[in-house]
């Protein structure tokens, strides 16, 4: 066969596989989708997520199924999606941690920055300072007394190196120069049952997984992280104002694809995610825990992915400070 023969039966494959490429994504979702969520169901990221996927499904036409991948600080979930088929089938909703694991972690099995395709961020969620309700303290600076003199003796629950509640707890024990013993768990909700029964003495998660507990009264609250007040916590004070400024963190959460992702099918997805964001039931539902969804015209890729990238060069030289890695 000559080249200009060659040529002409690979244009005609091609001009038959195209069609079938567009449409493949103009119909784009044809089946469930996989929201991987890298912590345990019942903590504050499932619960993000799970209230996203469910409004997504509905924009999509097909249903967002959340599958929880925990463990190692969110880096098992997160390697699960990166290593995953870019077609859309599989995303991931992830926090802050995809700012301080690519400088936490020094060897991961998957590329922590050019793995993945930004679809748009979702929320931004204040943490608290919460320790079981028994523990000898009512106040922040009561608090920091008794961590100064227990030191390794107090148990602090964290959900793994890389999670929100351990560069919280990297700040508190920087702040106080005090180190605690730290227990990892797959993620805050099961921390949470633990902090519950009285089995961890600390904790430092988010409001959408404390505020119900704190206003039972069955965890005792010290400080929120972020410079003002949360309206759904009123009596509670900020860091500052407790007597500790500076210590301020709060946790941002965005959506992700594989790289390579086509970008019609990113485009897809953050139609759905701001769709998801417009809800009024989810705003209602972040307010009483303590959070907004992000501002729709923030909910781009481009905005995420410059975001994300400024947060991992703010956080570097404080976690390279902290001198603390996962290896
Ligand atoms: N809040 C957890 C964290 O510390 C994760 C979770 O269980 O959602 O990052």
């Amino acid at each position: 066969m000559t080249r200009f023969g060659k040529r002409t039966v690979l244009g005609a494959a091609l001009a038959l596989a195209l069609p079938a490429i567009g449409h493949a994504q103009g119909t784009y979702p044809t089946r469930p989708i996989t929201m991987i969520i890298p912590f345990a169901a019942g903590g504050p990221t499932d619960t993000v997520g799970r209230l996203i996927a469910q409004a997504m499904g509905t924009e999509l036409g097909q249903p967002v199924v959340v599958e929880n991948v925990g463990g190692a600080g969110g880096t098992l979930g997160a390697q699960r999606v990166a290593n995953a088929r870019p077609d859309g089938y599989t995303i991931l909703l992830h926090h802050i941690g995809m700012a301080t694991i690519p400088t936490l972690y020094r060897r991961l099995a998957y590329d922590p920055i050019n793995g993945f395709e930004t679809v748009g961020l979702v929320t931004e969620v204040p943490m608290t300072l919460v320790a079981r309700r028994n523990f000898p303290a009512t106040t922040l600076a009561e608090l920091v007394q008794v961590a100064r003199r227990e030191r390794e003796r107090l148990n602090y629950a964290n959900a793994g190196i890389g999670a929100a509640s351990h560069l919280c707890g990297l700040l508190f024990q920087k702040a106080l120069d005090t180190p605690f013993t730290t227990v990892p768990y797959r993620g805050t909700g099961p921390a949470m049952n633990d902090l519950l029964a009285g089995t961890v003495d600390l904790m430092c998660d988010q409001t959408t997984n404390t505020t119900e507990q704190i206003r039972a009264g069955t965890v005792r609250a010290f400080a929120v992280t972020t410079p003002q007040r949360v309206a759904s916590l009123p009596d509670l004070p900020t860091a500052a104002e407790a007597g500790l400024p500076g210590f301020e963190v709060s946790v941002w959460h965005g959506l992700y694809t594989p790289r390579a992702t086509p970008r019609p099918v990113v485009e897809r997805l953050n139609r759905a995610l701001v769709a998801a964001l417009r809800d009024e039931g989810i705003a209602r539902r972040f307010a009483d825990l303590g959070t907004a969804p992000v501002p729709v015209e923030r909910a781009t890729p481009e905005i995420h992915r410059t975001f994300w990238q400024a947060d991992i060069q703010k956080w570097r030289p404080l976690i390279q400070a902290a001198g603390q890695y996962a290896d």
